[in-house]
């Protein structure tokens, strides 16, 4: 369920065979699209066979016109707020996901004489950023964008992952939102850039007003628009072109246009109050389908503006005493460089070890400080599997209660995990990190498995 990716062959819409593309959110949400002939005729151009649907509106369109509304929104957009222009140097974040792959697809398309630069941040999320970053890539080819790639565990020495050993261990999806934002000022800094554009969509934003309108966090509410121009001098403008896009039509664009795309394989997908919050404006979307456009328009046209009026205190910017990009924090530190300090006081940050290295590192310790689980299918593991190794459903990791449960005996032990890649078993050691537990991944199991003499049959 973590991990898709997907291809439609229009050619085969005229042969009427119908496809559901699937795409699976961060948070598990699914969406999903049946790519058919709707019947009738195109309502815009009166001439073609519409397979797309807008949400907002009882509009059926064929692909070219689907797109075409697409892009005279965004363009409009880009206009009304006055974004950017050719002068500026644009760069554009790619997480590999319908989004941003959506984004770059169509600033690409309105403006092919601007100055575009993709940029991926690999931020070292075990057995994901490495797929995300491949998917990047064939994005950026199929639409001859330069990119620019920032290794994090390469030039910084740590990764997101390793958060699971501070405080934060739970709220990884928050650190990962920090380290982002500084890497943005820091990547725009490097490459000239002078806009900064993302894709949040019409959802995002709302739910995010929603989220800080509940908190009472109206200075964080009064920072939050479509353009957000420097706080400080040298400090790139950011954009959001796609804010009047739902964000369900950023997934059919992406589909219709082919674009390469990564369902959420990231371990950290959270639930979050944002993601909450955007299931019951999804709910109440369906009792008014321009629900979301009326609360947008009350929020920027009304809100916003009141509170602009309310909210007059300047934020003093002092320069962070570690890394000296400006920071409105009280405490001498940015928000960026209290995390890496916090995580630069675990010394051993260790998630994943080879066997010789597992071996290595538990020797000297008795045989019950540790328990090995093997996360493979039930029959492969009777045929044979690491002595004493326990075998455990990988529905577990589904179901957090009783992850907890069967784990709660092995609460002061050291676990190894393990099964045929390395990639589930190491979702099972992140998730029980979380909860607290020490937990290791064990790395290449592949070549264990070729080593017969080493497993035990259990049968
Ligand atoms: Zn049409
Ligand atoms: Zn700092």
């Amino acid at each position: 369920m973590y991990f898709s990716t997907f291809y439609i062959d229009l050619r085969e819409l005229l042969i009427n065979v119908f496809k559901v593309m699937q795409y699976i959110k961060c948070g598990a949400e699914k969406f999903e699209f049946e790519i058919k002939p709707l019947g009738g005729l195109c309502k815009r151009c009166q001439k073609e066979i519409p397979v797309v649907s807008l949400t907002t509106q009882n509009l059926k369109l064929c692909k070219s016109c689907f797109n075409a509304i697409q892009e005279k929104r965004v363009y409009e957009t880009v206009k009304k707020f006055r974004m950017f222009n050719k002068e500026d140097r644009i760069g554009i974040f790619l997480s590999g996901g319908k989004d941003s792959a959506s984004l770059a697809t169509l600033l690409k398309r309105l403006f092919p004489d601007y100055s575009f630069q993709g940029i991926y941040l690999n931020l070292g999320i075990g057995y994901y950023s490495e797929y995300a970053e491949k998917t990047v890539r064939e994005l950026c080819e199929k639409i001859e964008l330069p990119l620019f790639v920032y290794n994090l565990p390469k030039e910084e020495g740590f990764s997101i992952d390793e958060f699971v050993f501070t405080n934060f261990r739970d709220k990884i999806c928050s650190v990962c939102g920090v380290i982002k934002r500084y890497l943005f000022s820091k990547m725009a800094k490097a490459l000239g850039l002078t806009v900064i554009a993302t894709g949040h969509h019409l959802d995002d934003l709302l739910s995010t007003y929603l989220t800080l309108f509940f908190n009472g966090d109206f200075l964080s509410l009064k920072r939050l628009s479509p353009v957000n121009l420097p706080l400080y001098p040298g400090q790139a403008k950011k954009v959001k072109p796609l804010c009047q896009i739902p964000e369900r039509e950023l997934f059919y664009y992406a589909i219709l246009n082919e674009l390469p795309l990564e369902g959420c394989a990231c371990p950290h997908g959270e639930i979050t109050p944002a993601k909450k919050i955007k299931f019951l404006i999804e709910e109440l979307s369906k009792e008014n389908r321009t629900f979301k456009y009326q609360l947008m328009s009350v929020f920027l046209n009304k809100f916003l503006p009141l509170l602009k009026e309310e909210i007059k205190e300047e934020t003093q910017f002092k320069p962070c005493l570690r890394c000296g990009e400006p920071t409105a924090s009280a405490n001498e530190l940015c928000n960026h460089c209290r995390r890496i300090e916090l995580l630069e006081r675990v010394k051993d940050r260790r998630l994943e070890l080879t066997f010789e290295e597992w071996l290595k590192y538990s020797q000297g310790e008795s045989k019950e400080s540790w328990v090995i689980f093997d996360v493979r299918e039930k029959e492969d593991y009777l045929k044979g599997a690491l002595p004493e190794a326990k075998w455990i459903s990988k529905d577990l990791l589904e179901n957090e209660r009783e992850l907890i449960k069967t784990f709660k005996p092995f609460r002061d032990k050291n676990l190894l995990f393990y099964c045929y890649t390395g990639r589930l078993s190491y979702f099972f050691t992140l998730k029980l990190r979380k909860l607290g537990f020490k937990a290791y991944n064990l790395k290449h199991p592949e070549e264990i498995f070729n080593k017969v003499d080493t497993l035990q049959k259990n049968v």
